[in-house]
């Protein structure tokens, strides 16, 4: 395998472009007023990025972290996360995001499954870490974050302190680095199952970023607006990308609908990366989203996109990009163009440079387009294979590449759509349902906002058709009120106009939200549980 010369990535980058800026961290204003504006956040360029990640990776070394070292992250997306993400790179080492939300039995067995020798938490996650750890096989250092990192940055604005701890400790490795070398174990939200460990190598990242720079462009002003959480890739990729690109990431560690329209004014945001939740929750404030003129692109990924979404997308002007990705792509596979989103009602677009999809059949021989059925994903983007577990990898691959479980088609023009998961199909009475065509009809019912669809044993038909449904807000009654008018006869009588009888959802439940995952899929299991728990 071919090595590659240059230096890690941020430290290339630094030395083509040290004063360009690289991290806006808008939470770290004066006064942590976040909406405070430009002036008062700590603004970080890519000299002084390189200078501080150099000091955060010495001070890895010094602790034993090495070349090919496993090391967990229990950060929410801020600076000290993106100094850690170049620092591991800096040292060889691989980063392995954990999810913050995770329970320490979770985190225990994550660690255990990605071979985490050193885990990195904060003042909010450090009991987490310390409980995980014990629990694992093997348990991993924990180390806060505070004795490797800038405890504040914005204490100094200019750039880096060079005091900080530990930061003369430990010299740099010298390491080769090549294509093929693992960079991040990622994992997937654990939809379907319990989370799989995806590693990614510096080629699947950079294929990546050259990808999406051809669907979305790169232009030198740039500044993503990164609100999702960076142990997933939708939040990780703004990070990286920007480094090789040369641009600006804005960070804010969590997602506000009023808030984070705010900070995507204020700091100038020309692209932002968001699932249709957050985006629906934007565009549903009673004011008009004052989104920034210098708005080129909203990047909309992670679980389906509303019709109703993308329609008012369209009055309102906003430059969306439907989008399909997952973790074992390095995020994304296929992205619409606004136009082709707007007259192409659902679909996700065509499938980025590089990438292939196939539609295969049950025996996975290819389908023509317009047929439906599984979608496979090739190119150089498609992780090696999951983690210590060959089965698994096994089980996903096949002649035309990486089995996603997927169920979508293609038109004549290469656009994609998807549709549901394989495994969500529902068989009735040995009549197979696909959820989202339920959903579709239910969608239909101008009272419904939305809703959920799975099956649920049944004793006589080995499964029956279960909705969660989401009343529309109803401004003058209250969601309450809404899903009185609304119950369960009126949702099978609107249902059996356009179903089979067999499609209809035999169990009707409302709910103000439907449970989701951190990227925004909806949590099929607490469906599940909540549709169970109602009977
Ligand atoms: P797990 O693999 O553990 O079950 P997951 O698949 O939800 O979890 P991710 O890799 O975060 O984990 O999500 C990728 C999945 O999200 C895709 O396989 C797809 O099911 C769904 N998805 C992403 N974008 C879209 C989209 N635009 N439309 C429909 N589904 C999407
Ligand atoms: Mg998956």
């Amino acid at each position: 395998m071919t090595t590659w010369p240059q230096s890690d990535w941020l430290a290339a980058r630094a030395a083509a472009s040290p004063d360009a800026l690289a991290v806006i961290d808008a939470d770290e204003s004066a006064g942590s007023d976040a909406d405070a504006g430009d002036g008062a956040d700590a603004r970080w360029t890519y000299a002084d990025l390189d200078a501080a990640t150099d000091a955060v990776a010495r001070s890895l070394a010094a602790r034993g972290v090495g070349p090919g070292d496993h090391v967990g992250t229990l950060l929410d997306t801020g600076l000290p996360f993106v100094l850690v993400v170049h620092a591991l790179d800096r040292l060889g080492a691989v980063l392995v995001p954990l999810n913050v939300r995770h329970t320490p039995g979770e985190l225990a067995r994550a660690c255990d499954k990605a071979d985490v020798t050193t885990l990195l938490c904060d003042a909010d996650t450090e009991s987490s870490a310390s409980e995980a750890a014990e629990r694992c096989d093997e348990a991993p250092d924990v180390v806060p974050i505070d004795a490797i990192a800038p405890a504040d940055p914005s204490l100094d604005a200019t750039g880096p302190d060079a005091t900080q701890p530990d930061a003369d400790a430990g010299s740099l490795p010298t390491v080769e680095r090549s294509p093929a070398d693992v960079r991040v174990v990622l994992f997937t939200s654990g939809t379907t199952g319990e989370p799989k460990a995806v590693p990614l190598t510096a080629g699947n990242l950079l294929a990546s970023a050259v990808a999406s720079a051809f669907r979305l462009g790169v232009a030198p002003d740039d500044r993503w607006l990164c609100c999702l959480p960076m142990y997933h890739m939708g939040g990780l990729a703004p990070v990286l990308r920007s480094t090789l690109y040369g641009t600006t990431v804005v960070l804010q560690s969590e997602f506000d609908a009023e808030r984070t329209p705010t900070v995507a004014r204020e700091r100038g945001v020309t692209g932002v990366s968001l699932v249709p939740t957050m985006l629906q929750r934007i565009l549903d404030r009673d004011a008009a989203p004052d989104l920034p003129d210098t708005l080129r692109f909203v990047l909309l990924g992670g679980a389906p996109a509303g019709a109703d979404l993308i329609a008012d997308c369209e009055r309102r002007d906003v430059p969306v990009h439907p989008t399909f990705g997952m973790t074992e792509t390095a995020s994304q596979v296929a992205t619409a163009t606004p136009r082709e989103a707007f007259e192409h009602e659902g679909t996700v677009g065509r499938p980025l440079f590089g990438t292939t999809v196939t539609v295969v059949d049950e025996d996975g021989d290819p389908l023509p387009a317009g047929e439906t059925g599984e979608l496979v994903v090739d190119g150089p983007t498609v992780t090696p294979g999951y983690y210590g577990d060959s089965a698994a990898t096994e089980a996903s691959f096949g002649a035309h590449g990486l089995h996603t479980g997927d169920v979508g088609y293609r038109d004549d023009g290469g656009r994609l759509w998807v549709l549901n998961r394989r495994d969500d199909r529902i068989v009735t009475g040995g009549e197979n349902v696909d959820p989202g065509e339920v959903v579709g009809a239910l969608r239909e019912h101008p009272k419904i906002r939305d809703a959920a669809v799975v099956g649920l044993d049944d004793a006589e038909w080995g499964e029956r058709v279960a909705a969660l449904v989401v009343p529309e807000r109803d401004a003058d009654e209250g969601a309450n009120a809404a899903s009185v008018a609304l119950d369960a006869d009126a949702v099978r009588e609107h249902c059996r106009e356009r179903l089979a009888g067999y499609k209809l959802p035999r169990t009707v439940t409302f709910a103000d939200e439907l449970p989701r995952t951190a990227s925004g899929t909806v949590d099929r299991e607490r469906v599940r549980a909540a549709l169970r728990g109602a009977e």
